[in-house]
């Protein structure tokens, strides 16, 4: 296959490029990483439902910015098979797999309406990750379990 066809994202000269993302999670990503919410004027490229050999996949590329590793292993909560590429001088410097990280804390809410993190006290929704295939996260709380759509849904 021709490399161009290949690669439907333009190379950049510094930033990230967060590759086999989840196909339809790129927005979620997006929300996971603070891209949605901080005021910044990078460049962010979204590229979704993209062919690749392990099916269809999104790619999010945000330039000017080396993202940092745990901000990026949040990203494994919905995307666990996600990969990191830090491009420097339009080369790869840096590429590594999302880890899941032990606890979760304020990315995810409470699937349990009753749970005291929804019921605007100023707490902040935490879960311990107790399984990894699929990801399942317990409310620290509550102890209500969540996982798969529950969580990609529950992204605050
Ligand atoms: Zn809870």
């Amino acid at each position: 296959m021709n490399k161009d066809k290949k690669i439907k994202i333009t190379p950049i000269e510094y930033g990230t490029v967060i590759d086999h993302i989840k196909n339809g999670h790129a927005m979620k990503v997006l929300r996971i990483i603070g891209v949605l919410d901080k005021k910044m004027d990078s460049i962010v490229s979204v590229a979704m439902n993209v062919n690749s050999s392990m099916g269809k996949k999104d790619i999010v590329k945000v330039e000017n910015i080396e993202i940092k590793s745990d901000e990026l292993d949040k990203i494994s909560l919905i995307s666990p098979r996600a990969t990191v590429n830090i491009i420097r001088n339009y080369e790869v410097i840096k590429k590594h797999d999302v880890k899941l990280p032990e606890k979760v804390k304020g990315i995810v809410s409470c699937i349990n309406n009753t749970c005291i993190t929804n019921q605007n006290e100023p707490v902040e929704p935490e879960f311990d990750v107790i399984g990894k295939d699929p990801v399942t996260l317990k409310c620290v709380y509550c102890e209500r379990d969540m996982k798969g759509e529950e969580i990609s849904e529950n992204v605050l």
